[in-house]
């Protein structure tokens, strides 16, 4: 009886999958992260737009533009029924874009890293639409957006919103160089690896035909990876196993022509990482023979060779190559720097939200993931209104009573001023006002206006960008879609810190970042850890750790147990080399 509820449940998790339950269980142990499957399924897959509701019907009206890290995990993670959702993106999928350079050389498998975005939704009681097309403008003024079809027609429609939820990305930042769209490949989407696939392999059996030199046998297999970022980097050393673990059987006769580049403008690569991993990344790549080099920029692409600036000396080399993959950072699409003009931002170059996600300049329009950064306000900018709310007798001066009093709401608002104490070893502001005043008792520290701004000087030098990672546009969305889940109750009865220029609360509290640590895969077998508290680990264990961490975050148990299967037949086989 025990067990057959258990079979039940379990087949019930898994919705159309039941026959796989037994087999997928065997994955479980990777563990965390169960996004499971339920039976309700009310996604109006065939709607059309006339069927669209009216804006001003009952329910709110949400459209999401999007299905990257922050779409979907809003998606996922909205569960108030009380929204009318529609989700407009060119890509029908879900894309698990950390192991798309292990998509490029076939260690993973495409169709194991996407979920169709229906999947995804469906689990919900929501009422969910899912449009396969572009928004190509949004019109803030009158709540629109504009829409184009994917399809061949390529057809047009406007759709209204009542909140709209930019989740758009970013593209690809070529910073201008000429001939790198016509000639380089990206690495972006999963259109982007399977294409790299296809042309590893085309580069091989191209190099093999009888009827070249040995020097264009070379240039054929000569593979340029330009950008030294985390990227870049994972695909060059998932190149460099595919080879040396894969191609060099297969391709006896021309192994040794091969030779992958990494080109990096700094000094260094993986810049972001701790100086132990980007040492240790620098001298593996040299142990085994990739030709790394750093402090050239790439001025020019043809298509046949890319020219190189050495930076420090201005020297222009050229290297023929057989294939190239840009890797170089992101840059605001056109359709969302056409909305930051309409809404005043035209002078940025990302567009910008307040802390709770809203963009800037407007009221019902949310943008989160890599197409959106966090201008986080500065105490400086309201130093005189904190002070005042904090002076509750209207003294004209702070104890710290009163300080400690507005501390909650201070920290909660304004961050930096946590992080300021962390990074100066302070426990508490009470310390900081210390400093400001010398050694004087607790009890007696009593502060002006001009003191209070004085200690709190130095506190917004601590204010950092969000990177543009998928960890980041993962827990946006879930954090709006908490906010959405709670708006009513949180609309009466608010939660946020005290508005200091304004009377009342803040609804929600702001959105807090929390950095889990980071991965850096550099190839046979060997992976760098860093995780939070500067910890760093480098080598086989950080590999297990990698595996596991990237199994348990799949988005749902059909992609956890394909890429699983993915990585054991890898390791049974090896990488598939077909060209197909
Ligand atoms: P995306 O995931 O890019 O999603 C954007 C969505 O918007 C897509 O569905 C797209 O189709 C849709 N869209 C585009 N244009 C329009 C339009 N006009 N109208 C409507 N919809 C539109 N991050 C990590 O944290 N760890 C990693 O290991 C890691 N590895 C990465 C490896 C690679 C190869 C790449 C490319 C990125 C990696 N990242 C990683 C970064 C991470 O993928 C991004 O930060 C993340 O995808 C950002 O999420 P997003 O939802 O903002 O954008
Ligand atoms: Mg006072």
């Amino acid at each position: 009886m025990r067990n057959l509820s258990f079979y039940k449940r379990f087949s019930n998790t898994f919705g159309e999958y039941p026959s796989l339950s037994r087999f997928l269980v065997v994955f479980a142990v990777s563990g965390g992260g169960l996004v499971a499957y339920s039976e309700a399924n009310n996604i109006q897959t065939g709607a059309k737009i006339d069927d669209l509701p009216e804006a001003g019907s009952e329910k709110k009206r949400v459209v999401v533009l999007g299905t990257g890290w922050a779409g979907t995990s809003f998606l996922k993670n909205l569960k108030n029924p009380s929204y009318d959702i529609q989700v407009i993106s060119p890509r029908n999928y879900f894309a698990f874009t950390p192991l798309l350079p292990s998509v490029t050389v076939g260690t993973v498998e495409a169709r194991s890293v996407v979920e169709p975005i229906r999947n995804i939704v469906k689990k919900k009681n929501l009422n969910v639409n899912y449009w396969e097309a572009e928004c190509y403008r949004i019109d803030a003024k009158n709540k629109k957006v504009y829409c184009r079809s994917n399809q061949e027609d390529k057809e047009e429609f406007v759709v209204d919103y009542d909140y709209l939820v930019v989740a758009m990305g970013a593209r690809v930042n070529t910073f201008n160089t000429p001939g790198v769209e016509e000639n380089c490949h990206y690495l972006k989407e999963v259109e982007d690896a399977q294409k790299i696939r296809r042309t590893v392999i085309d580069c091989f059996e191209k190099a093999s035909l009888p009827t070249l030199s040995d020097d264009e046998r070379k240039k054929i297999l000569q593979f340029v990876v330009v950008g030294g970022g985390p990227t870049g980097v994972e695909f060059a050393a998932e190149l460099h196993d595919f080879v040396s673990e894969d191609l060099v059987k297969l391709y006896p006769s021309v192994k040794d022509l091969v030779k992958i580049t990494l080109l990096e403008a700094t000094d260094h690569i993986l810049n972001m990482f701790d100086k132990r991993i980007t040492t240790f990344a620098e001298a593996k790549f040299h142990r085994e023979g990739i030709d790394l080099r750093t402090g050239a920029m790439v001025v020019k692409v043809s298509d046949k060779e890319i020219s190189t600036k050495v930076i420090k000396t201005g020297e222009i080399s050229t290297i023929p190559y057989g294939m190239a993959v840009w890797s170089t950072g992101i840059a605001t699409r056109p359709v969302v720097m056409d909305f930051m003009k309409q809404i005043g931002q035209a002078n940025r170059r990302v567009l910008a939200t307040d802390e709770w996600l809203r963009v800037e300049g407007t009221n019902s329009i949310y943008a989160l993931g890599d197409c959106a950064t966090i201008n986080q306000r500065k105490v400086m900018e309201d130093i005189s209104a904190i002070f005042q709310k904090a002076d509750k007798d209207s003294s004209g001066t702070l104890t710290v009573k009163e300080f400690q009093e507005a501390l909650d709401d201070i920290c909660d608002r304004y961050p930096q001023v946590k992080l300021y104490l962390n990074n100066k070893q302070m426990s508490s502001l009470v310390d900081l006002l210390k400093e400001s005043k010398g050694d004087v008792a607790k009890e007696s520290i009593e502060l002006n206006v001009e003191e209070f701004k004085s200690a709190l000087s130095q506190v917004d030098s601590q204010m950092k960008n969000l990177p543009a990672t998928a960890q980041v546009a993962a827990q946006q969305g879930s954090y709006l879609a908490d906010c959405f889940n709670r708006m009513e109750e949180c609309t009466k009865k608010p939660e946020g810190p005290l508005r200091f220029r304004e009377s009342g609360r803040h609804r929600f509290r702001p959105f807090r970042y929390k950095h889990l640590g980071q991965f850096a895969p550099l190839g046979g077998e060997q992976t760098a850890a860093q995780l939070p508290g500067d910890w760093v680990s480098i080598g086989q264990s950080s590999q297990w750790l990698w595996y596991s961490v990237y199994a348990s975050k799949q988005v749902s148990w059909r992609t956890r147990s394909l890429v699983v299967s993915d990585w054991m037949r890898r390791f049974i086989f090896g990488r598939d080399s077909s060209q197909i």
